[in-house]
């Protein structure tokens, strides 16, 4: 090729080893104090709280924003993080009851200087006490907190990803032949998983239609099912909770956690369609969040579902409703 000029595939390749390399810079905001705020209450029998709890915060400035959409002009992510940027908050959740307790996902960790262990603790919580985690997806953001120093942070707790997410990252074929971009994921999972690996199981997924969380709930009054999103990465997972107890009070009938369904929400709630870096079937991504949020924001559970996305808006608990093109995000109030 004649000339100097870079054609638009190395432009975005080295926009995104610069995203990379920014965002294994960033810490935690250090203002960030720990939080557990409690988003929503069954009543009934089985006495179950849920709570978010906070891990990070990350500002993302436009520069890490060019990286992290490939695809947007300078012009629109301008107009989009009209600030010059936008803060990504990170939170996990924790589901308890008077027999035990588990977490949807575990947070950056040490990555990041994640906050969740603190969090957790004013949640009343030791990490000894975690019976189990739901891994949404073993990126770093929600695997990480797994480990600390190469030891199991959560020792008794049994751990659940989807098989086609242990595949991808830890031991199938696909390992060796992920892109170069999505390599870099690679050793953060495996590093999470290795102290763990006698306590992780994959959930069986009934023809790529998902099903249920085999949970060992002595007590309580719940079911917990997953349904396979594998766009974001090939084993992304949303988990649903159903409540017993919240049904008969009809307040909330479901708990759907979305993990990253959003990953920016503040520009992709607007323009569903827009993925990030990271999704890896970005037109698939897409589609899926649009039809999604459509379903949450107008089907006929939107008043019973609780949504808890790991990077919406802390407490990252609430519910979408329609707005113009796309939607707006109401964080739920403390239930009391
Ligand atoms: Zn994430």
């Amino acid at each position: 090729m004649a000339g100097g000029g870079l054609s638009g595939a190395a432009c975005s390749l080295i926009l995104a080893v610069l995203c990379l390399a920014a965002l294994s810079g960033l810490r935690a905001t250090g203002t960030l104090v720990p939080e557990a705020r409690r988003v929503g209450r069954a009543v009934g029998g089985s006495g179950l709280d849920l709570y978010a709890l906070r891990d990070t915060e990350i500002f993302l400035a436009s520069s890490d924003l060019a990286g992290l959409l490939p695809n947007a002009s300078a012009g629109q992510i301008a107009a989009w993080a009209p600030g010059g940027g936008i803060m990504m908050p990170t939170q996990a959740f924790l589901v308890k009851w008077d027999g035990g307790a588990f977490l949807v996902d575990a947070g950056w960790g040490w990555r990041q200087n994640g906050l969740l262990l603190e969090s957790l603790a004013l949640a009343g919580v030791a990490p000894g006490g975690i019976g189990a985690v739901l891994l949404t997806h073993l990126h770093a953001d929600h695997a990480g907190g797994l480990e600390r120093g190469g030891r199991a942070v959560f020792p008794e707790a049994v751990l659940y990803a989807h098989q086609a997410e242990l595949d991808t990252w830890i031991d199938g074929p696909g390992v060796a032949r992920l892109p170069e971009i999505h390599r870099r994921w690679v050793p953060p999972a495996q590093a999470a998983l290795a102290p763990n690996r006698d306590r992780v199981r994959a959930l069986e997924d009934s023809g790529g239609m998902g099903g249920s969380v085999p949970l060992p709930l002595p007590g309580a009054d719940m079911a917990a099912v997953f349904w396979p999103m594998p766009s974001h990465t090939p084993g992304h997972v949303l988990y649903g909770l159903t409540c017993g107890g919240a049904k008969d009070a009809g307040v909330v009938t479901l708990c759907l956690f979305t993990g990253d369904l959003m990953v920016l929400p503040e520009i992709q709630l607007p323009r569903p369609r827009v993925s990030v870096l990271f999704d890896m079937d970005p037109e698939e991504a897409g589609a899926s969040r649009l039809a999604l949020l459509r379903d949450m924001a107008c089907g006929p559970y939107r008043d019973k579902t609780l949504i808890l996305g790991s990077h919406l808006p802390w407490p990252g608990a609430g519910r979408v409703e329609a707005r113009g093109e796309g939607f707006i995000f109401r964080p739920v109030a403390d239930p009391g």
